[in-house]
Protein backbone atom coordinates (compact mmCIF):
# COMPACT_ATOMS: atom_id res chain seq x y z
CA UNK A 1 0.00 0.00 0.00
CA UNK A 2 1.59 3.05 -1.24
CA UNK A 3 0.93 5.71 1.46
CA UNK A 4 3.18 8.25 0.52
CA UNK A 5 1.86 12.17 1.59
CA UNK A 6 -0.65 13.37 -0.61
CA UNK A 7 0.40 14.89 -3.50
CA UNK A 8 -0.53 18.73 -3.27
CA UNK A 9 -1.69 21.44 -5.67
CA UNK A 10 1.01 23.89 -5.61
CA UNK A 11 -0.94 26.57 -8.51
CA UNK A 12 -0.65 30.23 -6.75
CA UNK A 13 -4.01 30.37 -5.66
CA UNK A 14 -4.82 26.95 -4.35
CA UNK A 15 -6.05 28.86 -1.31
CA UNK A 16 -8.49 30.97 -2.37
CA UNK A 17 -12.14 30.07 -1.84
CA UNK A 18 -13.48 29.74 -5.26
CA UNK A 19 -10.51 27.84 -6.46
CA UNK A 20 -11.43 24.98 -3.78
CA UNK A 21 -15.02 24.96 -4.81
CA UNK A 22 -14.16 24.60 -8.67
CA UNK A 23 -12.01 22.00 -7.62
CA UNK A 24 -14.84 20.26 -5.84
CA UNK A 25 -17.40 20.84 -8.22
CA UNK A 26 -15.46 19.95 -11.19
CA UNK A 27 -14.36 17.29 -9.75
CA UNK A 28 -17.40 15.88 -9.15
CA UNK A 29 -18.65 16.53 -12.67
CA UNK A 30 -16.00 15.54 -14.51
CA UNK A 31 -16.37 12.13 -12.56
CA UNK A 32 -19.89 12.09 -13.33
CA UNK A 33 -19.70 12.64 -17.09
CA UNK A 34 -16.71 10.08 -17.20
CA UNK A 35 -18.83 7.26 -16.16
CA UNK A 36 -22.49 8.65 -17.48
CA UNK A 37 -21.77 6.58 -21.02
CA UNK A 38 -20.80 3.16 -19.74
CA UNK A 39 -23.42 3.39 -16.77
CA UNK A 40 -25.04 0.28 -15.39
CA UNK A 41 -22.48 -1.78 -17.10
CA UNK A 42 -20.93 -4.44 -15.09
CA UNK A 43 -17.21 -4.86 -13.75
CA UNK A 44 -16.91 -7.73 -15.84
CA UNK A 45 -17.83 -5.95 -19.17
CA UNK A 46 -16.15 -2.55 -18.38
CA UNK A 47 -13.19 -5.11 -17.70
CA UNK A 48 -13.04 -6.21 -21.27
CA UNK A 49 -12.22 -2.19 -22.86
CA UNK A 50 -11.55 -0.14 -19.62
CA UNK A 51 -12.42 3.30 -19.49
CA UNK A 52 -8.99 5.39 -20.02
CA UNK A 53 -10.38 9.00 -21.25
CA UNK A 54 -13.74 10.89 -21.41
CA UNK A 55 -15.80 9.21 -24.77
CA UNK A 56 -19.34 9.93 -25.53
CA UNK A 57 -22.27 7.68 -26.21
CA UNK A 58 -23.06 4.79 -25.10
CA UNK A 59 -25.84 4.14 -22.50
CA UNK A 60 -27.51 7.30 -23.33
CA UNK A 61 -26.36 8.00 -26.87
CA UNK A 62 -25.24 11.32 -25.43
CA UNK A 63 -21.71 13.15 -26.49
CA UNK A 64 -18.28 13.19 -24.27
CA UNK A 65 -18.63 15.83 -21.07
CA UNK A 66 -22.26 15.31 -20.81
CA UNK A 67 -22.84 15.27 -16.81
CA UNK A 68 -25.82 13.63 -15.23
CA UNK A 69 -28.25 14.52 -11.86
CA UNK A 70 -25.64 14.16 -9.66
CA UNK A 71 -24.22 17.37 -11.26
CA UNK A 72 -27.56 18.83 -12.01
CA UNK A 73 -28.10 18.72 -7.88
CA UNK A 74 -24.76 19.60 -6.94
CA UNK A 75 -25.45 22.43 -8.97
CA UNK A 76 -29.06 23.16 -7.69
CA UNK A 77 -27.42 23.20 -3.99
CA UNK A 78 -24.70 25.11 -4.83
CA UNK A 79 -26.78 27.50 -6.48
CA UNK A 80 -28.90 27.53 -3.23
CA UNK A 81 -26.26 28.97 -1.12
CA UNK A 82 -25.79 32.07 -2.74
CA UNK A 83 -28.50 33.37 -0.47
CA UNK A 84 -29.38 32.84 2.50
CA UNK A 85 -29.20 29.16 3.29
CA UNK A 86 -32.91 27.48 3.21
CA UNK A 87 -33.92 23.98 2.56
CA UNK A 88 -37.30 25.36 0.57
CA UNK A 89 -34.80 27.31 -1.86
CA UNK A 90 -32.78 23.90 -2.50
CA UNK A 91 -36.38 21.91 -3.11
CA UNK A 92 -37.16 24.44 -4.97
CA UNK A 93 -34.29 24.07 -7.36
CA UNK A 94 -34.84 20.32 -7.61
CA UNK A 95 -37.74 20.86 -8.73
CA UNK A 96 -37.22 23.21 -11.23
CA UNK A 97 -34.36 20.95 -12.51
CA UNK A 98 -37.16 18.22 -12.70
CA UNK A 99 -39.82 19.62 -14.55
CA UNK A 100 -37.87 22.60 -16.21
CA UNK A 101 -34.83 21.07 -16.93
CA UNK A 102 -33.08 23.62 -14.73
CA UNK A 103 -28.98 22.91 -14.13
CA UNK A 104 -29.40 19.82 -16.79
CA UNK A 105 -26.46 19.54 -19.36
CA UNK A 106 -28.42 19.68 -22.88
CA UNK A 107 -31.90 20.46 -21.95
CA UNK A 108 -33.54 17.41 -20.61
CA UNK A 109 -33.35 14.97 -17.72
CA UNK A 110 -32.36 11.80 -18.50
CA UNK A 111 -31.27 10.21 -15.13
CA UNK A 112 -32.90 10.30 -11.50
CA UNK A 113 -32.74 7.63 -8.82
CA UNK A 114 -36.42 6.55 -7.21
CA UNK A 115 -36.16 7.81 -4.01
CA UNK A 116 -34.80 11.10 -5.63
CA UNK A 117 -37.60 11.49 -8.08
CA UNK A 118 -40.26 10.28 -5.31
CA UNK A 119 -39.54 13.17 -2.90
CA UNK A 120 -38.99 15.74 -5.81
CA UNK A 121 -42.85 14.66 -6.57
CA UNK A 122 -43.56 15.61 -3.23
CA UNK A 123 -41.56 18.81 -3.23
CA UNK A 124 -44.08 20.00 -6.22
CA UNK A 125 -47.14 18.99 -4.54
CA UNK A 126 -45.96 21.52 -1.62
CA UNK A 127 -43.93 18.95 1.21
CA UNK A 128 -41.95 21.15 3.15
CA UNK A 129 -38.25 20.26 2.22
CA UNK A 130 -36.87 19.04 5.17
CA UNK A 131 -39.42 16.32 5.39
CA UNK A 132 -39.58 15.16 1.89
CA UNK A 133 -37.34 12.82 1.64
CA UNK A 134 -38.26 8.70 2.26
CA UNK A 135 -37.01 7.79 5.75
CA UNK A 136 -37.36 4.05 5.67
CA UNK A 137 -34.12 1.95 5.84
CA UNK A 138 -34.92 0.79 2.46
CA UNK A 139 -34.51 4.22 0.87
CA UNK A 140 -30.65 4.30 1.46
CA UNK A 141 -29.60 4.98 -2.59
CA UNK A 142 -26.43 7.49 -2.95
CA UNK A 143 -29.01 10.00 -4.00
CA UNK A 144 -28.29 12.84 -1.35
CA UNK A 145 -24.00 11.43 -0.68
CA UNK A 146 -23.95 12.02 -4.87
CA UNK A 147 -24.97 15.91 -4.01
CA UNK A 148 -24.37 16.89 -0.56
CA UNK A 149 -20.85 18.13 -1.67
CA UNK A 150 -21.26 22.20 -1.76
CA UNK A 151 -22.63 22.01 1.85
CA UNK A 152 -19.33 21.99 2.72
CA UNK A 153 -18.01 25.29 1.73
CA UNK A 154 -21.07 27.00 4.14
CA UNK A 155 -20.50 24.72 7.22
CA UNK A 156 -17.25 23.97 7.43
CA UNK A 157 -16.28 26.44 10.16
CA UNK A 158 -19.45 25.13 12.15
CA UNK A 159 -19.24 23.18 15.50
CA UNK A 160 -20.19 19.51 14.97
CA UNK A 161 -23.62 19.53 15.93
CA UNK A 162 -24.50 22.35 13.42
CA UNK A 163 -22.66 20.51 10.95
CA UNK A 164 -24.65 17.67 11.49
CA UNK A 165 -27.68 19.42 11.80
CA UNK A 166 -27.37 21.23 8.29
CA UNK A 167 -26.08 17.11 6.83
CA UNK A 168 -29.68 15.92 8.26
CA UNK A 169 -31.84 18.85 6.67
CA UNK A 170 -30.05 18.84 3.53
CA UNK A 171 -29.88 15.03 3.15
CA UNK A 172 -33.58 14.81 4.07
CA UNK A 173 -34.78 16.64 1.55
CA UNK A 174 -34.39 13.18 -0.51
CA UNK A 175 -33.14 10.62 1.81
CA UNK A 176 -33.71 11.43 5.60
CA UNK A 177 -32.64 7.88 6.89
CA UNK A 178 -29.52 8.02 9.49
CA UNK A 179 -27.29 5.82 7.47
CA UNK A 180 -27.84 8.43 4.38
CA UNK A 181 -27.47 11.28 6.44
CA UNK A 182 -24.06 9.51 8.40
CA UNK A 183 -22.83 8.61 5.09
CA UNK A 184 -23.57 12.40 3.91
CA UNK A 185 -21.37 13.42 7.18
CA UNK A 186 -18.48 11.26 6.86
CA UNK A 187 -17.68 12.58 3.25
CA UNK A 188 -18.46 16.30 4.55
CA UNK A 189 -16.32 15.64 7.25
CA UNK A 190 -13.38 13.58 5.15
CA UNK A 191 -13.52 16.91 2.91
CA UNK A 192 -13.44 19.05 5.83
CA UNK A 193 -9.88 18.00 6.76
CA UNK A 194 -8.57 18.18 2.97
CA UNK A 195 -9.54 21.93 3.02
CA UNK A 196 -7.44 21.48 5.70
CA UNK A 197 -4.77 20.66 4.36
CA UNK A 198 -4.31 17.23 6.08
CA UNK A 199 -2.91 13.72 4.62
CA UNK A 200 -5.92 11.32 3.54
CA UNK A 201 -4.92 8.59 5.51
CA UNK A 202 -4.33 11.08 8.75
CA UNK A 203 -7.83 12.31 8.01
CA UNK A 204 -8.69 8.05 7.44
CA UNK A 205 -7.46 7.81 10.64
CA UNK A 206 -8.88 11.06 12.80
CA UNK A 207 -12.64 10.14 11.37
CA UNK A 208 -12.45 6.49 12.73
CA UNK A 209 -12.23 8.08 16.22
CA UNK A 210 -14.10 11.56 16.05
CA UNK A 211 -17.38 10.08 14.05
CA UNK A 212 -17.83 7.47 16.69
CA UNK A 213 -17.20 9.93 19.12
CA UNK A 214 -19.79 11.98 18.19
CA UNK A 215 -22.71 9.69 16.92
CA UNK A 216 -22.47 8.05 19.62
CA UNK A 217 -24.11 11.35 21.63
CA UNK A 218 -26.81 10.68 19.53
CA UNK A 219 -29.70 8.05 19.68
CA UNK A 220 -28.79 6.46 16.88
CA UNK A 221 -28.72 2.87 16.92
CA UNK A 222 -25.29 0.41 16.98
CA UNK A 223 -26.34 -1.13 14.42
CA UNK A 224 -26.53 1.54 12.17
CA UNK A 225 -22.88 2.89 12.79
CA UNK A 226 -22.00 -0.33 13.01
CA UNK A 227 -22.88 -0.48 8.97
CA UNK A 228 -19.84 1.92 8.57
CA UNK A 229 -17.62 -0.97 10.46
CA UNK A 230 -15.31 -1.39 7.20
CA UNK A 231 -14.77 2.49 7.52
CA UNK A 232 -15.03 3.21 11.24
CA UNK A 233 -13.17 0.31 12.54
CA UNK A 234 -10.89 -1.09 9.47
CA UNK A 235 -8.60 -0.13 6.48
CA UNK A 236 -10.82 -0.40 3.76
CA UNK A 237 -7.52 0.63 1.46
CA UNK A 238 -6.56 -2.78 2.21
CA UNK A 239 -9.52 -4.63 0.41
CA UNK A 240 -9.13 -6.64 -2.63
CA UNK A 241 -11.68 -4.66 -5.70
CA UNK A 242 -13.89 -7.96 -5.64
CA UNK A 243 -15.14 -7.36 -2.14
CA UNK A 244 -15.76 -3.55 -3.28
CA UNK A 245 -19.01 -2.83 -4.62
CA UNK A 246 -20.18 -0.26 -6.89
CA UNK A 247 -24.12 -0.38 -6.50
CA UNK A 248 -26.35 2.19 -5.92
CA UNK A 249 -26.57 1.40 -1.97
CA UNK A 250 -24.83 4.58 0.02
CA UNK A 251 -23.29 2.51 2.37
CA UNK A 252 -21.31 0.85 -0.85
CA UNK A 253 -21.12 4.21 -2.78
CA UNK A 254 -19.15 6.05 0.56
CA UNK A 255 -17.10 2.79 0.53
CA UNK A 256 -15.88 2.50 -2.88
CA UNK A 257 -15.08 6.17 -3.43
CA UNK A 258 -12.76 6.31 0.03
CA UNK A 259 -11.28 3.03 -1.38
CA UNK A 260 -10.84 5.20 -4.60
CA UNK A 261 -9.19 7.85 -3.48
CA UNK A 262 -6.97 5.82 -1.14
CA UNK A 263 -5.20 3.59 -3.18
CA UNK A 264 -4.39 6.10 -5.90
CA UNK A 265 -2.57 9.53 -6.33
CA UNK A 266 -3.91 11.04 -8.69
CA UNK A 267 -7.50 13.03 -9.77
CA UNK A 268 -7.27 11.12 -12.83
CA UNK A 269 -6.33 7.78 -11.42
CA UNK A 270 -9.25 8.05 -8.34
CA UNK A 271 -12.09 8.44 -11.09
CA UNK A 272 -10.97 6.49 -13.57
CA UNK A 273 -10.93 3.60 -10.71
CA UNK A 274 -14.24 4.63 -9.54
CA UNK A 275 -15.45 4.10 -13.38
CA UNK A 276 -14.05 1.36 -13.94
CA UNK A 277 -15.82 -0.66 -10.79
CA UNK A 278 -19.21 -0.58 -12.85
CA UNK A 279 -22.75 -0.31 -11.95
CA UNK A 280 -23.58 2.82 -11.08
CA UNK A 281 -20.32 4.21 -12.79
CA UNK A 282 -21.31 8.02 -12.50
CA UNK A 283 -22.21 8.29 -8.71
CA UNK A 284 -19.49 6.55 -8.21
CA UNK A 285 -16.86 8.29 -9.72
CA UNK A 286 -18.61 11.52 -9.25
CA UNK A 287 -18.62 10.89 -4.90
CA UNK A 288 -14.75 10.07 -5.62
CA UNK A 289 -13.99 12.51 -8.18
CA UNK A 290 -15.64 15.12 -4.87
CA UNK A 291 -12.88 14.56 -2.89
CA UNK A 292 -10.21 13.69 -5.40
CA UNK A 293 -10.82 17.21 -7.16
CA UNK A 294 -10.14 18.86 -3.74
CA UNK A 295 -7.71 16.43 -2.79
CA UNK A 296 -5.72 17.98 -5.49
CA UNK A 297 -6.62 20.91 -7.07
CA UNK A 298 -8.57 21.69 -10.14
CA UNK A 299 -4.91 21.94 -11.89
CA UNK A 300 -4.97 18.43 -11.73
CA UNK A 301 -8.24 17.61 -12.97
CA UNK A 302 -7.51 17.35 -16.55
CA UNK A 303 -8.07 20.64 -19.08
CA UNK A 304 -9.49 18.79 -22.05
CA UNK A 305 -11.78 16.92 -19.63
CA UNK A 306 -13.02 19.80 -17.88
CA UNK A 307 -13.37 21.62 -21.52
CA UNK A 308 -14.97 19.04 -22.98
CA UNK A 309 -17.71 19.87 -19.75
CA UNK A 310 -21.30 20.65 -21.07
CA UNK A 311 -21.96 24.26 -19.70
CA UNK A 312 -18.48 24.88 -18.87
CA UNK A 313 -18.85 28.48 -18.65
CA UNK A 314 -22.32 28.33 -16.68
CA UNK A 315 -20.28 26.06 -14.03
CA UNK A 316 -16.88 28.11 -13.76
CA UNK A 317 -19.50 31.33 -13.05
CA UNK A 318 -21.78 29.37 -10.74
CA UNK A 319 -18.37 28.61 -8.62
CA UNK A 320 -17.57 31.95 -8.63
CA UNK A 321 -20.73 33.50 -7.41
CA UNK A 322 -20.70 31.21 -4.27
CA UNK A 323 -17.17 31.92 -3.70
CA UNK A 324 -17.92 35.68 -3.55
CA UNK A 325 -21.17 35.35 -1.44
CA UNK A 326 -19.59 33.35 0.93
CA UNK A 327 -16.61 35.72 0.82
CA UNK A 328 -19.11 38.50 1.33
CA UNK A 329 -20.84 36.90 4.24
CA UNK A 330 -18.24 35.47 5.66
CA UNK A 331 -19.52 31.46 6.62
CA UNK A 332 -18.87 32.40 10.09
CA UNK A 333 -21.56 35.58 9.79
CA UNK A 334 -23.99 33.36 7.93
CA UNK A 335 -26.76 32.78 9.91
CA UNK A 336 -26.58 30.55 12.03
CA UNK A 337 -28.75 27.40 12.55
CA UNK A 338 -29.98 27.73 16.07
CA UNK A 339 -29.85 24.36 18.25
CA UNK A 340 -33.41 23.96 18.85
CA UNK A 341 -35.15 22.31 21.63
CA UNK A 342 -35.55 19.07 21.03
CA UNK A 343 -39.36 18.59 21.39
CA UNK A 344 -39.60 15.15 20.01
CA UNK A 345 -37.40 13.93 23.29
CA UNK A 346 -39.30 16.55 25.28
CA UNK A 347 -42.62 15.10 24.45
CA UNK A 348 -41.95 11.44 24.32
CA UNK A 349 -40.36 11.93 28.04
CA UNK A 350 -43.55 12.86 29.08
CA UNK A 351 -44.89 9.09 28.38
CA UNK A 352 -42.14 8.13 31.13
CA UNK A 353 -43.69 10.77 33.55
CA UNK A 354 -47.13 9.17 32.79
CA UNK A 355 -46.35 6.10 33.79
CA UNK A 356 -44.74 7.57 37.52
CA UNK A 357 -48.29 9.40 37.82
CA UNK A 358 -49.71 5.63 37.25
CA UNK A 359 -47.47 3.97 39.40
CA UNK A 360 -49.16 6.31 41.99
CA UNK A 361 -52.34 5.25 41.13
CA UNK A 362 -52.10 2.05 42.21
CA UNK A 363 -50.94 0.19 38.36
CA UNK A 364 -47.26 -0.94 40.24
CA UNK A 365 -47.21 -3.73 38.11
CA UNK A 366 -46.42 -1.58 34.62
CA UNK A 367 -43.31 -1.62 33.42
CA UNK A 368 -41.75 0.52 30.90
CA UNK A 369 -39.91 -0.67 28.08
CA UNK A 370 -38.00 1.68 25.87
CA UNK A 371 -36.14 1.61 22.63
CA UNK A 372 -34.70 2.94 19.25
CA UNK A 373 -36.17 1.53 16.32
CA UNK A 374 -34.74 -0.51 13.46
CA UNK A 375 -34.31 2.86 11.67
CA UNK A 376 -32.65 4.20 14.79
CA UNK A 377 -34.50 7.90 13.98
CA UNK A 378 -37.24 7.25 16.12
CA UNK A 379 -37.64 6.18 20.09
CA UNK A 380 -40.21 3.53 20.92
CA UNK A 381 -41.48 2.70 24.41
CA UNK A 382 -44.32 0.33 25.67
CA UNK A 383 -45.95 -0.38 28.96
CA UNK A 384 -46.17 -3.25 29.16
CA UNK A 385 -47.29 -6.39 31.83
CA UNK A 386 -46.50 -9.99 31.76
CA UNK A 387 -50.25 -10.51 30.19
CA UNK A 388 -50.54 -7.04 27.48
CA UNK A 389 -48.93 -3.97 26.22
CA UNK A 390 -49.61 -0.23 24.90
CA UNK A 391 -47.12 1.20 22.82
CA UNK A 392 -46.88 4.01 24.42
CA UNK A 393 -44.57 6.29 21.99
CA UNK A 394 -47.30 5.80 19.60
CA UNK A 395 -50.22 7.10 21.60
CA UNK A 396 -48.24 10.23 22.64
CA UNK A 397 -47.57 10.86 19.06
CA UNK A 398 -51.48 10.99 18.59
CA UNK A 399 -51.29 14.46 20.56
CA UNK A 400 -49.13 15.82 17.73
CA UNK A 401 -50.26 17.79 15.25
CA UNK A 402 -48.32 17.09 11.90
CA UNK A 403 -45.10 18.29 11.70
CA UNK A 404 -45.86 20.26 14.85
CA UNK A 405 -42.57 21.40 16.81
CA UNK A 406 -43.67 22.58 20.41
CA UNK A 407 -43.87 21.19 23.45
CA UNK A 408 -47.36 18.71 23.90
CA UNK A 409 -49.85 21.29 25.70
CA UNK A 410 -51.15 18.75 28.58
CA UNK A 411 -49.64 18.16 31.73
CA UNK A 412 -48.55 15.06 33.28
CA UNK A 413 -52.03 14.83 34.99
CA UNK A 414 -54.10 15.87 32.18
CA UNK A 415 -52.33 13.15 29.77
CA UNK A 416 -52.07 10.37 32.52
CA UNK A 417 -56.02 11.13 32.85
CA UNK A 418 -56.52 10.70 29.01
CA UNK A 419 -54.64 7.77 28.92
CA UNK A 420 -56.85 5.74 32.11
CA UNK A 421 -59.76 6.46 30.38
CA UNK A 422 -58.41 5.20 26.78
CA UNK A 423 -56.81 2.07 28.16
CA UNK A 424 -59.26 0.51 30.95
CA UNK A 425 -58.00 -3.01 29.71
CA UNK A 426 -54.20 -2.58 29.57
CA UNK A 427 -54.87 -0.93 33.26
CA UNK A 428 -56.71 -4.19 34.20
CA UNK A 429 -53.40 -6.09 34.20
CA UNK A 430 -51.28 -3.22 35.99
CA UNK A 431 -53.08 -2.83 39.41
CA UNK A 432 -50.74 -4.40 42.20
CA UNK A 433 -48.03 -3.42 44.03
CA UNK A 434 -44.33 -3.97 43.21
CA UNK A 435 -42.53 -1.42 45.30
CA UNK A 436 -39.33 -2.77 44.48
CA UNK A 437 -39.84 -1.65 40.55
CA UNK A 438 -41.32 1.38 41.33
CA UNK A 439 -39.07 3.10 43.74
CA UNK A 440 -36.23 1.59 41.20
CA UNK A 441 -38.40 3.76 38.39
CA UNK A 442 -38.52 6.61 40.39
CA UNK A 443 -34.78 6.91 40.99
CA UNK A 444 -34.36 6.10 37.23
CA UNK A 445 -37.00 9.48 36.33
CA UNK A 446 -34.89 11.17 38.79
CA UNK A 447 -31.68 10.51 36.45
CA UNK A 448 -32.50 11.93 33.40
CA UNK A 449 -31.69 15.52 32.19
CA UNK A 450 -34.15 17.52 30.13
CA UNK A 451 -34.61 16.07 26.51
CA UNK A 452 -32.80 12.57 27.84
CA UNK A 453 -34.54 9.44 26.72
CA UNK A 454 -33.46 5.77 27.64
CA UNK A 455 -33.35 3.39 25.52
CA UNK A 456 -32.69 -1.00 26.12
CA UNK A 457 -32.49 -1.67 22.56
CA UNK A 458 -34.47 -4.60 22.51
CA UNK A 459 -31.28 -6.79 23.69
CA UNK A 460 -33.22 -10.12 24.69
CA UNK A 461 -30.30 -11.84 22.61
CA UNK A 462 -27.61 -10.58 25.14
CA UNK A 463 -29.36 -9.04 27.83
CA UNK A 464 -28.17 -6.21 29.92
CA UNK A 465 -28.52 -5.03 32.79
CA UNK A 466 -28.57 -1.28 31.98
CA UNK A 467 -30.48 1.42 29.73
CA UNK A 468 -27.95 3.63 27.36
CA UNK A 469 -29.38 6.81 27.01
CA UNK A 470 -29.33 9.25 23.93
CA UNK A 471 -26.65 11.41 26.17
CA UNK A 472 -24.47 8.49 26.03
CA UNK A 473 -25.05 7.97 29.50
CA UNK A 474 -26.37 3.91 31.32
CA UNK A 475 -28.64 3.47 34.21
CA UNK A 476 -28.46 0.05 35.97
CA UNK A 477 -31.79 -1.91 35.72
CA UNK A 478 -33.19 -4.17 38.10
CA UNK A 479 -31.99 -7.25 37.51
CA UNK A 480 -33.71 -9.49 34.90
CA UNK A 481 -35.48 -6.56 33.58
CA UNK A 482 -34.43 -8.02 29.65
CA UNK A 483 -37.22 -10.28 29.83
CA UNK A 484 -39.47 -7.69 29.19
CA UNK A 485 -37.60 -6.71 25.93
CA UNK A 486 -39.33 -9.04 23.41
CA UNK A 487 -42.63 -6.23 24.00
CA UNK A 488 -40.33 -3.71 22.71
MG1 LIG B 1 -26.34 9.99 -12.59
Amino acid sequence: MNRQTNKRDNSGDSNDLTYKIKSALFGVAVGDALGVPVEFKSRKTISENPVTDMIGYGTYNLPAGTWSDDSSLTFCLAEALTQQFDTEVIGKNFVEWLYQNHWTPGGTVFDIGIGTRQAIDRLAKGKRAENAGNFEANSNGNGSLMRILPLLFYCSDKPTTERFELTRQVSSITHGHIRSITACFYYLEFARHILQGKDKFEIYKILQTELPDFLNTLSISRDEIQIYHRLLENEIFGVNEERIYSDGYVVHTLEASIWCLMTTDSYKDAVLKAVNLGDDTDTTAAVTGGLAGLLYGFSDIPGRWINSLAKYREIENLCHKLGRYLNETGTNNAPRVETEKNYYRINMQKALFVARELHKRGYEKLRVVPCVSPSGMSWRCSFVTEKDKAIISNWISSFLEEEINTEINYSITELTNCFEREHTTFLETCKGTDKKYKEWYKQMLNQLEEEELPYAFGEYFSPTDYWDTSKNRKIATLPNEARFYKYC
